[in-house]
């Protein structure tokens, strides 16, 4: 036995020597013998007692966030963590998945989001495999979410999505136009995207979530128009809307393609705004609109700057001061060890400031109770200077932004 090993097996059992199976047993002998510093013993108990205190802070979080890493395909502006769809890697990646959930979900969660990548490009029977892993920490879940592409959604996943809990469903649309959804190298239509919602209703998973993305190479304000008129006649109750950013390793970045215009973008903001609000959508956070009830309970424990758990290729998690992310590298993730990319730990401040950034997104705004409960401070006190802001209210104790697009100036002033 080396001292990395020595290092695992103390970690393993210490406190639980008589948990030790037969073969375990063997080696506690040649620990024993061992003469390890003392100093290297305490580091390892320091572990393990943070190791304690991260599992009994996982005990208590409420949202769940799975990453399927597979799509069919690349989409040109896309760069989330993603791998093509291989049969034989998706099942590998099952298994280390079934690992990883069983070693970190902890708790009973109130909502969970799979999303990707594009679940729905997996086969039925490992969409099956997939819910299996987590139906385990499902018992109490209100809000239960996957992502899907129209082109790969069937009527058997959709059954199987209902038997297992799903009871919301966002769906990857972009646009109703086929010629800039080909230019995006998305692989579906919009006839697609109709038949899936059709089918999504006849099956009664009403609570559908669209994306559609705006400031596109090529898109003009007419195509948008229609876009959002089409939507508006899919009546969901829930779009997300993105606007194009181009990043360096994407395909766009690489063909050195061009953002539009600023005003194009601020015209199209606009656009947006006016054909939503006028049909009943609550504009309720940055990039979201829905109708009354139908806001994204998952995404609201991020913007309420709840802890959370991500699991899987990429997947970040927020579990007390510490950030979490796993690799992105399906090789690494595959062999098991070590799987994390980043572990930062973050001060009160920091803690702070991203707290106030995140509830400042939606209309329902930052609880200041819960602020000073979570940090042991007076907030208006704290930032009374910041809070002279003439596009800041509070109501019912709750800080609330009334200009969203100017909210990155307003946090400027809580940077303290
Ligand atoms: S946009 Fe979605 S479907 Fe397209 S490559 Fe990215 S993760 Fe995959």
């Amino acid at each position: 036995m080396n001292l990395f090993d020595a290092e695992k097996f103390f970690k393993k059992y210490h406190g639980l020597e008589f948990h030790m199976t037969r073969e375990d047993e063997k080696l506690y002998d040649e620990f024993k013998k061992m003469d390890i510093p003392k100093e290297l013993i305490d580091q390892w108990k320091n572990d393990i007692a943070y190791n304690q205190k991260q599992d009994s802070l996982k005990r208590s979080v409420k949202h769940l966030y799975v990453h399927v890493p597979f799509c069919n395909s690349i989409c040109y502006y896309c760069d989330f963590c993603h791998v093509i769809y291989n049969e034989k890697l998706v099942n590998q990646w099952l298994d280390q998945l079934s690992k990883e959930a069983y070693d970190n979900c902890l708790n009973q969660y109130e909502t969970i989001y799979i999303g990707g990548g594009t679940p729905s490009c997996l086969d039925y029977k490992q969409l099956r495999r997939l819910l299996n892993i987590i139906l385990p920490y499902s018992n109490n879940v209100k809000e239960y979410t996957i992502e899907i592409n129209p082109e790969s959604i069937t009527l058997d996943k959709i059954k199987l999505f209902k038997e297992y809990g799903i009871n919301r469903i966002s769906i990857g649309v972009q646009s109703s136009n086929d010629e800039l959804l080909k230019s995006l190298n998305r692989k579906h239509n919009y006839e697609d995207v109709v038949k899936a919602v059709r089918l999504l209703k006849e099956n009664d998973l009403n609570n559908i979530s669209v994306d559609l993305m705006y400031s596109l190479p090529s898109q003009t304000i007419d195509i948008l128009n229609q876009t959002i008129d089409d939507i508006l006649l899919l009546d969901v109750p829930h779009i997300s809307l993105y606007s194009l950013t181009i990043e360096e390793n994407t395909v766009f970045g690489k063909r050195n393609v061009q953002p539009l215009d600023e005003q194009i973008e601020a015209d199209m903001y606009e656009l947006i705004e006016n054909k939503l609000t006028k049909n009943n959508y609550i504009h309720y956070e940055v990039s979201n609109y829905c109708k009354k009830g139908y806001e994204s309970k998952h995404n609201l424990g991020y913007w309420n700057y709840d802890d959370f758990l991500g699991i899987s290729i990429g997947a970040s998690s927020k579990i007390g001061n510490n950030r979490y992310t796993n690799t992105s590298s399906i090789n690494k993730y595959l062999s098991g060890d070590d799987i994390k990319d980043e572990d930062l730990k973050f001060t009160n401040e920091e803690l702070m400031f991203e707290n106030i950034m995140m509830s400042l997104r939606t209309i329902y705004g930052l609880n200041i109770e819960e602020f000073n409960n979570r940090y042991n401070v007076d907030f208006i006190k704290r930032y009374k200077d910041a809070l002279n802001s003439e596009y800041l209210k509070i109501v019912n104790n709750h800080l609330i932004c009334t200009n969203l697009e100017i909210l990155n100036n307003i946090l400027l002033d809580f940077m303290i």
